[in-house]
């Protein structure tokens, strides 16, 4: 490799590339401790591990233990054809995933009776946020009220305060169950929207439909936010009134894991589909007039609508949509009911016995939460519960919140009840008083919920929920899915700026151990101590690799770490009485997420220019500067540029920034090519958000989790995100954050950080070094291999690129005819995932190798690289026609080469089996071009009828 670029060494090349001007000389002292073995990286974690106490958490607020059904954790979670899957962009190889999302979509259709879902938010709260985004759009109301049920989640009620005054909304809450508020003269309150908890946090279930007749009257659009398990026995919040549900799905299945990762959801009424945020699947066809699934609205937030975009969400949360979907899959509706109403018998139970014995409470209409009124006694009970391994909820020292899920057994049950002052062995059934006693299974369920109230209509009556209920039948459903999937545990994934790199098996041990996976997020401090250990050290090791001071894990993507550090800056302002300083300088090269992030900031986005070379036009960027002085707040850049290319003037353009009172944001997403050599707070960045999900190792998952720290200079560390239910004030450097919640969880998605935590381990500094350089060499020799046959559109000062390189396929086009389009699909012929299409430029693919791919499949891509242009070259020498050509037929399934009339004018065996090496090698496409200009209006986003694949 080195040969054919003309270097001696990796370091001499590594050298070249980055500017000298920013390079870091290695650390002689360093916080990451040198490399661990793969043994001793999992003996420290084990000794983590056994620092979190594992109890047993009764505490509710929207969280819930939960059985995954062994046959998904094996062949979902733990099976790496599912987790290292990318975001379903290329729907022709990623079938599977999208029928497991559009199990998700119709699974919540179906349960909250709204008319669209769409394929996962990132946490309950955060939905939320952009549940009150889309009733502003969607209302005609003027109002900027957004009005909150005093009995939401006390998250989600902090993370709506953080979140309103940046986007202008008025935050107001109102005991709603007490209905609609009015003002003196009688008046319905304006608001453009409104939020029901349902059932309340304090686990009330009661009838919003009179309220939200008020609302609607007023003008607001109503915002459910519901448990979907209750939602099974309950009236759905589309038959109430409810324009918008939304919440979470964590407890179909997936583990608690501190707070995460769990999938969000949204679905809407029908008027509203356009208005959804995030990832919608659909059924379109394919070539051969095969129903075949795919993205609707795909790019139209990310890469279109760029600051006129409504949502910043990109890596959503696919693998644990694809769980909790699989749950549903599994149990069917009957087996749902049945969960559901086990657990409101339990709950009945338990409230049964605790009204026997003269306790009262809150409220006598339940699903799965009880609030006990226990004057003076709170602390007293919930301790005698930690005595026996139960953590209950301290709401004041008059009330204790007990909360049942599918996993409580009568022996919990009697063990809180003892807690609470009664006898143990009599509510097992076995004491003196038997009469008083409520046998556990005689409870009647939701006893005192109002039969209004009570779900009447069928659900979930696709057979896709009613078929699979066998293990059998579920694990070869599974499989069958992930056969037609194209991921990491098949070949490369070379997508630029998504650093597809080994998510290894030993990173990936720890996350289904239950010390760190059945753990509540709001458990006590001295439960998770070491959660809070590893997280410190994660903070410590962060800050140091990116030259910053401190560090948050609380944003669960990129695109939330990117709002969490504009938040940050913004509040920096504000806090220096520089309330007009809202103009982010952004180049049009930038990812579509920061734009979208700076305006959900509450900033104005100003374009910055780039040049020929693919830089940032510091002409125009000093004018800018000097067009918007008083009213800069930020630059935000991404470097390596987003062209993949290491922009020697960055020092200049970050202290003509800096110079002019304004801060600067460092997009983290290109760290791969950075770590080791240069560091963001070095650079002048004042904050960056880190993709742990590429540089760190963390699986795509199909399309998330993902998680995004968010890092920054002391001066900015007060403003980093903070939670009302942080188990430490403090952290790593001693800093004390106060921004207000960014996620619904105080760590984020804390059950995967084990996979960043063991990765740096196990690299230490030198290795973290290394790997960058490998990187950064695999995407030289692809550039200087396939110069020849495609230009590589930018390199640096000497001709080199950084980790990833842009192909430009233009010239192709012109000469030939073959778009870029047509090359990614064939690229499917020859077992590929394509590059990144098109982005940042059009008409281009960028190519990202990563450090995990040996030179065996480098070769066998440039190989295929290769091979299609000679391809594009036969067709533009009339070898075939336009129309009809291996490249435009793209990809071909086995069904389309035994097709009796094969009449194309090449072979079959250049359609399926271009290069030899496939013939043992093969994967199958299962389905022809994907239609992409098929109307997104025409989609149908839910499950389609058998007869459909007939
Ligand atoms: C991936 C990426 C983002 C967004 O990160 P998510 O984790 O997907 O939200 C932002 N900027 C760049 C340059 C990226 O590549």
């Amino acid at each position: 490799m080195l040969d054919a670029l003309g270097y001696d060494t990796v370091e001499a090349l590594v050298q070249r590339a980055v500017p000298a001007s920013i390079q870091v000389t290695p650390r002689e002292t360093s916080d990451i401790p040198p490399a661990a073995t793969e043994a001793e990286a999992l003996d420290e974690l084990r000794v983590l591990a056994s620092q979190n106490r594992t109890m047993r958490p009764m505490i509710g607020l929207g969280y819930y233990d939960t059985f995954t059904p062994s046959v998904i954790s094996r062949n979902v979670l733990e099976d790496p054809s599912w987790y290292t899957a990318y975001t379903p962009y290329q729907p022709e190889i990623s079938q599977g995933r999208l029928e497991a999302l559009i199990n998700f979509q119709t699974m919540v259709t179906d349960l909250t009776g709204l008319a669209t879902a769409n394929a996962s938010m990132l946490d309950e709260a955060t939905a939320v946020v952009e549940a009150m985004l889309v009733a502003r759009r969607g209302s005609k109301s003027t109002s900027n009220v957004f009005l909150v049920d005093a009995d939401a989640l006390p998250q989600t009620r902090a993370l709506l305060h953080a979140r309103a005054g940046a986007v202008g909304v008025e935050i107001v809450e109102a005991e709603l169950s007490a209905g609609y508020p009015v003002d003196e003269s009688g008046t319905p309150v304006p608001a453009f929207g409104m939020l029901v908890q349902y059932p309340g946090a304090t686990g009330r279930v009661w009838d919003p439909i009179d309220v939200a007749a008020v609302a609607h009257g007023a003008g607001a659009l109503v915002v459910a936010a519901a448990d979907l398990l209750a939602l099974t026995l309950l009236r759905a919040p589309g038959a109430f009134g409810a324009d918008i549900a939304v919440g979470t799905t964590q407890r179909f299945g997936v583990p608690l894991g501190f707070g995460g990762p769990h999938a969000g959801y949204m679905a809407v009424r029908s008027g509203l589909e356009r208005q959804l945020p995030g990832r919608l699947v659909g059924v379109s066809m394919d070539a051969a007039g095969h129903p075949a699934y795919r993205l609707s609205l795909q790019t139209r937030e990310q890469h279109i609508r760029r600051e006129k975009a409504t949502s910043n969400i990109c890596t959503a949360q696919v693998l644990l949509a694809v769980m909790a979907a699989m749950y549903a899959v599994y149990h069917g509706p009957e087996g749902l009911r049945a969960i559901a109403t086990d657990v409101a018998r339990k709950a009945q139970a338990l409230a049964d016995r605790l009204r026997s014995y003269g306790l009262s409470l809150a409220s006598d209409s339940f699903f799965d939460t009880l609030r006990v009124s226990v004057p003076g006694s709170a602390r007293r009970i919930i301790d005698r519960a930690r005595e026996r391994g139960y953590q209950l909820l301290w709401v004041d020292d008059a009330t204790v919140g007990v909360s049942v899920d599918e996993t409580t057994t009568e022996g919990d049950l009697a063990a809180v009840a003892w807690a609470f002052g009664l006898p143990e062995g009599e509510f097992l059934g076995e004491g003196e008083q038997g009469e008083r006693a409520v046998p556990f299974a005689e409870a009647v369920p939701l006893a005192a919920v109002p039969a209004s109230l009570m779900r009447t209509d069928d659900y979930l009556t696709h057979p896709v929920f009613n078929t699979h209920r066998s293990e059998t039948a579920m694990m070869r459903y599974l499989a069958r899915l992930a056969e037609r999937d194209y991921a990491l545990d098949r070949g490369m994934i070379p997508l630029g700026s998504c650093t597809m790199k080994l998510n290894a098996a030993t990173e990936m041990a720890a996350v289904s151990w239950p010390e760190f996976s059945r753990v509540h997020p709001f458990a006590p401090e001295v439960d998770v101590r070491g959660y809070l250990a590893m997280i410190e050290q994660l903070e410590t090791w962060l800050a140091e690799v990116t030259g910053y001071d401190a560090v948050s894990l609380q944003p669960n993507a990129g695109s939330q770490g990117e709002l969490a550090g504009l938040m940050a800056i913004r509040g920096y302002h504000r806090a220096n009485g520089d309330l007009d300083r809202t103009v982010c300088l952004i180049p049009s090269s930038a990812h579509g997420t920061n734009a979208a992030s700076a305006v959900l900031a509450g900033m104005k986005v100003v374009v910055v220019a780039c040049d020929e070379a693919g830089n940032i036009d510091l002409d125009d960027l000093r004018a800018k500067i000097t067009q918007h002085a008083d009213a800069l707040a930020a630059l935000m850049i991404t470097y390596p540029s987003t062209h993949g290319v290491y922009e020697h003037e960055v020092l200049e353009v970050t202290q003509a920034v800096h110079d002019a009172g304004g801060q600067v944001y460092v997009d983290g997403a290109n760290l791969n090519a950075l770590l080791g050599f240069a560091r963001f707070g070095d650079l002048g960045g004042d904050v960056s958000h880190l993709n742990l999900h590429k540089t760190f190792a963390i699986p795509h998952g199909g399309g998330g989790p993902g998680v995004g720290p968010v890092a920054a200079k002391a001066h900015l560390a007060p403003h980093l995100p903070s939670h009302p239910f942080a188990q430490r004030a403090d952290h790593a450097g001693g800093f004390v954050f106060d921004g207000g919640p960014i996620s619904a969880a105080p760590y984020g998605s804390s059950s995967i950080l084990p996979i960043s935590w063991a990765y740096m381990r196990m690299m230490g500094t030198a290795g973290l070094r290394d790997a960058t350089a490998a990187a950064v060499l695999s995407a030289n020799y692809i550039a200087v291999r396939l110069r020849d046959h495609y230009p590589v559109l930018y390199a640096g000062e000497d001709g080199l690129v950084a980790h990833e390189c842009i192909l430009d396929l233009r010239p192709l086009r012109e000469a030939t005819g073959i778009t870029v389009d047509d090359v990614a699909k064939r690229l499917i012929d020859y077992g590929f995932h394509a590059p990144t299409m098109s982005f940042p430029v059009a008409g281009t693919l960028m190519v990202e190798p990563t450090e995990s791919e040996d030179l065996g499949e480098i070769e066998r891509f440039i190989e295929a690289m290769i091979a299609i242009k000679a391809e594009a070259d036969a067709v533009a020498a009339g070898e075939w026609p336009a129309d009809d050509n291996p490249l435009v037929g793209a990809p071909h399934t086995a069904e389309s080469v035994v097709d009796g009339d094969w009449a194309h004018p090449y072979s079959r065996e250049t359609a399926v089996y271009p290069v030899r090496s496939l013939v043992r090698a093969k994967y199958w496409p299962p389905v022809r071009r994907i239609d992409q200009a098929y109307g997104d209006r025409n989609l149908v986003c839910a499950c389609p009828p058998v007869e459909a694949f007939a």
